[in-house]
């Protein structure tokens, strides 16, 4: 296994990327929005475990920890890994922000996935006047060990800005929407000016960049799917990935992305695609 920085190209699926608090982070995980409790979750985590994946990414929000827990605890009897092998990501709901609040979700995601600790807890949206005093129950359970790295999701620099103010510890991660059509640069030099890793929600833009000409032309070049070149692109980035898929052969699709390497121009190309185009909502403007 090898480290990298968040600046440095991931090369295989067991590399890890280090975060400030030296966590090691997986390049890339399996995300299970829009996934609901059942069999098709519990196999597609089991699937991805067994085809070498370490990291799925859930949420208080998505209503599936308990699924996401149980897939888990099959696939650690399955396989013989050990819990510290993997690393599991939650994040706290809008509802739940702030200090007593947050620290209650906390312990009730922790219940419905089966799990003593999480390795990455993050405040799901920015919701002003809300986010300071969630962050600071995320800095109280790191700092008392209970949860491994904690991070953010929606943050745009301004709203990182303010939380960094009066933080004790920078976050480490910020999940956001990325893919070629929102190339997030701006927020992605920030966030490499800071150590904080940047990782990639709906990184296939839920589907939406399949037709794409240039994206086509090039997965024919490289003898890949157009899945592949995007998500590869993602981790020349040093940008985490977290496609989602319930289907076996796509999950695995979604792994062989180590093996080849885009060229600088060919990145350049892609990055060229931004439209500023977002599926989700927008974390300036949002009403939830
Ligand atoms: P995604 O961009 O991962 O796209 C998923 C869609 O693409 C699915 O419909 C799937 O069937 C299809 N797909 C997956 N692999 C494919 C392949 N190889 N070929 C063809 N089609 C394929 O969308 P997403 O689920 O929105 O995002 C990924 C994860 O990010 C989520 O599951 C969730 O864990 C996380 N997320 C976080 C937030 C947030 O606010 N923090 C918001 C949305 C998503």
């Amino acid at each position: 296994m090898k480290t990298t920085s968040n600046q440095q190209t991931a090369l295989a699926l067991n590399d890890r990327i280090t975060l400030v608090s030296g966590t090691a982070m997986p390049p890339l995980g399996l995300g299970v929005f829009q996934v609901e409790e059942g069999d098709d979750l519990i196999a597609a985590v089991k699937s991805a475990i067994r085809l070498g994946y370490r990291s799925i990414d859930t949420a208080a929000v998505y209503g599936n920890e308990s699924g996401v827990g149980q897939g888990i605890r099959e696939a650690l009897l399955e396989t013989g890994l050990r819990r510290e092998e993997l690393f599991i990501t939650s994040k706290v709901w809008n509802a739940d922000l702030g200090y007593a609040e947050t620290l209650a979700a906390y312990e009730l995601s922790l219940q419905k996935l089966g799990l003593d600790y999480l390795d990455l807890y993050l405040i799901h949206w920015p919701v002003e006047d809300k986010y300071q005093s969630a962050w600071k129950a995320l800095e109280e359970l790191y700092l008392a060990g209970r949860v491994k790295a904690i991070g953010v999701s929606n943050f745009q620099t301004r709203h990182l800005e303010k939380l960094m103010q009066n933080a004790e510890i920078t976050p480490m991660v910020n999940q956001v929407e990325f893919h070629p059509f929102l190339t997030q640069k701006e927020l992605l030099d920030f966030t490499r000016k800071h150590n904080i890793v940047m990782e990639a929600w709906s990184p296939l833009m839920q589907g939406g960049l399949f037709e794409e000409p240039l994206l086509l032309e090039l997965a024919s070049k490289y003898g890949r799917t157009v899945a592949q070149i995007i998500l590869r692109w993602d981790l020349q980035h040093g940008v985490v990935t977290i496609p989602k898929s319930i289907r076996e052969a796509r999950i695995a699709e979604n792994s062989q992305v180590f093996d080849f390497e885009l060229s600088p121009a060919d990145m350049e190309r892609i990055d060229g695609l931004n439209r500023n185009l977002r599926v989700g909502p927008d974390p300036d403007d949002f009403d939830f």
